[in-house]
């Protein structure tokens, strides 16, 4: 590794959060390695975090300097800063007088750092006077944040990575951390190796790597968790398993939860979700009888039309066994994006306001109004990522601001996005790369500094602020986004943006968070620098940080008690396959790319594992629609279509098929990019869309 800089930071894929350290020389070119001193790694890394330097030094595809169009009928063109922000100040002012704050909003991402979340959520929330902000992070992790604020009163993860360690029994639901969690995957298999009484059990409909290493795999038919859970708790308390006095001590609502499980048999609940009866006692059992049981899970259960009930349904397993607030115990999501968690914390949602305060609060309300030195904060939700997209294309909201993301791939129903940007009066992408989709529709289009080019923190799935440090300078005009937004806000004529350096923000930001339960006001830039990472709370000098909460059995509830949460409904009904359309599409990720590709795409080594997209098909479905492997598809919705290969494989459970999300038109073209096929039917409590539960037909094309 080439020495003449060393920077030590955080990998900017996934929720893991692993440590890297990199190398800069002289040309400001990088190397990476994974940083044998950090906590969550000790020096490993998966294929996309230890190829992140190709990232970096190719910078053929960079963004470098603003562009502009004066109208859709003109290209865009090389534009100064000056006039893309005056643009960009003027066109946002004339809209709020016209047709009021409403008209406009910001969807950003969980990649964003927290400072940069922050900012963007003053500015709209605090200034702009609109509560129009989301972000990507609406995609993987809201399902599970409405879930845990139900249940433990606040958006709280209760444990920590150390925790794998020190647990007999995981159950990893809808989720494949063998390819998308990979580092932490790693540590569950090294435990596995050295206790080998360790039980994994994984329910997918597919057989994935993580299936594959598991003592048990459950090939549920999709949309039937609940009844799976609920299952699973019935048969505990049946066999006298559940922890009567932590429920009775604890817990609120246990005689609902009994009620609903009780409702269905152990025989009828194996014939709606297809496991069968046998092996629901057997996870009932090892649930039951080990010392430390983690529940693990991410988007195939948020991702889905009754994600939150979801979510409730595995939640109760750690509450009714009282599993949660001990050494190895306790209910894990696992976050899909670097700082999802971090953008929670500042409030970066439509719905939420910083340091896990409520919108709906006016008492909280008026306390970050306080904050910000503003008279008050909008009583009315903002549009959730979706919905923001629906009002584009309606016409009740006339601009969008999107940072750091690429919404014509990632966003259910393409279709319907497209004619959302077509329709929107003004557009600004603010991004890194030439080949977001995104761009075609951007008539504003501004340059930001990415990885290793910026500092800020972010928090880790397991609560866990990182500070990624700036190791060398951007491309051409490239701006931080921190920069890029207090820029545009004086231009807008608002006060509490000049900040001398992104610390600033920081130290605003901690500020608030003092005496809440997410307090980090002793967290400052000098000790991440000098301590490295910490778990939040951090709330007194010299503390070092808490990797569990719930300790004390009290919840963030009024009562200090977790509550079970009823689901409202037992299995998806969202669709229902029919002769036309009956097979089963669900949506996800490879092991080697990254949301829309703009980074791993332009590494030749992470393509090679799969060049382009495959539809994996059961090869009785296969049979029925007379597909061989590796001929050309059509797979059809009600939504649009597809064409890509066939892989046939019986890692599928029969009547579902599969497709990687990953693809859009920049890449191939934009009939293999996955959502032309989804809906846009979300959660009614998270707004979650319904990505794993599309019908479709396949056929030859
Ligand atoms: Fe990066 Fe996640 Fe891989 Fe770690 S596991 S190196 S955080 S992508």
């Amino acid at each position: 590794m080439i020495l003449d800089k060393k920077i030590k930071t955080t990998c900017s894929y996934c929720g893991v959060g692993c440590g890297i350290v990199a190398g800069v020389d002289a040309q400001n070119k990088v190397q990476v390695q994974g940083d044998q001193d950090h906590p969550v790694n000790q020096g490993m890394l998966c294929s996309k975090g230890m190829n992140l330097h190709y990232v970096v030094n190719d910078t053929s595809d960079r963004i470098l300097y603003p562009e502009m169009r004066w109208s859709r009928s003109h290209p865009r063109e090389r534009v100064s800063w000056d006039d893309g922000l005056d643009r960009a100040a003027g066109v946002f002012k004339s809209l709020i007088q016209k047709y009021g704050p409403k008209s406009v909003g910001f969807y950003i991402s969980g990649q964003c750092l927290t400072e940069e979340y922050y900012i963007a959520n003053k500015l709209t929330k605090g200034f702009l006077g609109t509560n129009n902000i989301d972000t990507n992070s609406r995609l993987c992790m809201s399902s599970a944040v409405v879930a845990y604020k139900k249940t433990f009163g606040e958006d709280s993860v209760p444990i920590s990575y150390e925790d794998i360690e020190l647990a007999d029994a995981f159950l990893i639901a809808g989720a494949n951390p063998a390819w998308c969690h990979p580092i932490l995957f790693r540590r569950l298999e090294k435990h596995k190796e050295k206790n080998p009484n360790v039980k994994i059990i994984v329910v997918d409909p597919r057989k994935t790597d993580s299936a594959s290493f598991a003592d048990i795999h459950l090939q549920i038919i999709p949309g039937t968790d609940i009844i799976l859970y609920n299952a699973i708790g019935k048969r505990i308390i049946d066999i006298g398993l559940a922890d009567k006095e932590f429920i009775e001590k604890h817990t609120e609502n246990y005689l609902k939860y009994r009620k609903q499980v009780m409702a269905t048999s152990l025989k009828e609940a194996s014939k709606l979700c297809g496991i069968s009866v046998d092996d629901i006692k057997k996870i009932a059992e090892i649930i039951g009888e080990s010392k430390g049981f983690i529940s693990m899970w991410a988007m195939g259960l948020n991702q889905s039309a009754i994600g939150t009930d979801k979510n409730f349904s595995l939640l109760n397993l750690s509450l009714v066994t009282g599993r949660i607030g001990k050494p190895g115990n306790g209910p894990f999501s696992l976050t899909g994006q670097p700082n999802a968690m971090g953008g929670r914390e500042v409030g970066g949602m439509a719905s939420l306001l910083a340091v896990h305060k409520d919108l709906n609060n006016p008492v909280h309300r008026q306390e970050v109004a306080n904050f910000w030195g503003v008279n008050e904060i909008s009583p009315e939700p903002g549009y959730s990522a979706t919905e923001m997209f629906d009002a584009l294309e309606s016409g009740e909201m006339k601009a969008v601001w999107i940072i750091c993301t690429n919404p014509m791939v990632s966003l259910p129903n393409s279709k319907r996005i497209e004619k959302a940007m077509k329709n929107a009066k003004f557009v600004v992408v603010q991004d890194i790369s030439h080949k977001a989709d995104t761009l075609e529709y951007a008539d504003l289009v501004l340059p930001a500094a990415g990885w290793l080019e910026k500092e800020g923190t972010m928090t880790n799935s397991e609560r866990r602020i990182s500070y990624l440090n700036k190791g060398i300078n951007p491309p051409g005009e490239a701006r931080p986004d921190v920069e890029i937004l207090c820029d545009f806000a004086r231009r807008m004529g608002f006060r509490g943006f000049n900040f001398n350096n992104t610390e600033e923000i920081y130290e605003e930001y901690c500020a608030m968070t003092k005496g809440t339960n997410i307090d980090i006001s002793f967290l400052n830039y000098d000790r991440l620098k000098s301590e490295g990472t910490f778990q939040w709370p951090v709330p007194e000098y010299r503390h070092l940080g808490t990797p569990r909460l719930f300790a004390d059995n009290k919840f963030y509830t009024p009562t200090q008690k977790a509550i079970f949460n009823i689901p409202a409904q037992i299995e998806n009904t969202s669709e229902k396959t029919s002769k036309e359309y009956p097979l089963i599409l669900t949506t996800g990720r490879i092991r080697d790319q990254w949301h829309t590709m703009t980074k791993t795409g332009k590494v030749s080594r992470l393509r090679t594992h799969y060049p382009s997209p495959v539809l994996e098909i059961n090869p009785i479905d296969a049979y029925l629609d007379k597909v061989k492997d590796g001929d050309v598809v059509e797979v059809k919705s009600k939504n649009g279509i597809v064409r890509v290969k066939a892989k046939l494989s019986n890692s599928i459970r029969e009547c579902v098929v599969f497709l990687p999300m990953h693809w859009g038109k920049q890449l191939q073209s934009d009939l293999n990019r996955a959502n032309n096929l989804t809906k846009t039917v979300v959660d009614p409590q998270s707004k979650e869309p319904d990505f794993k539960f599309t019908t479709v037909s396949v056929s030859k094309y």
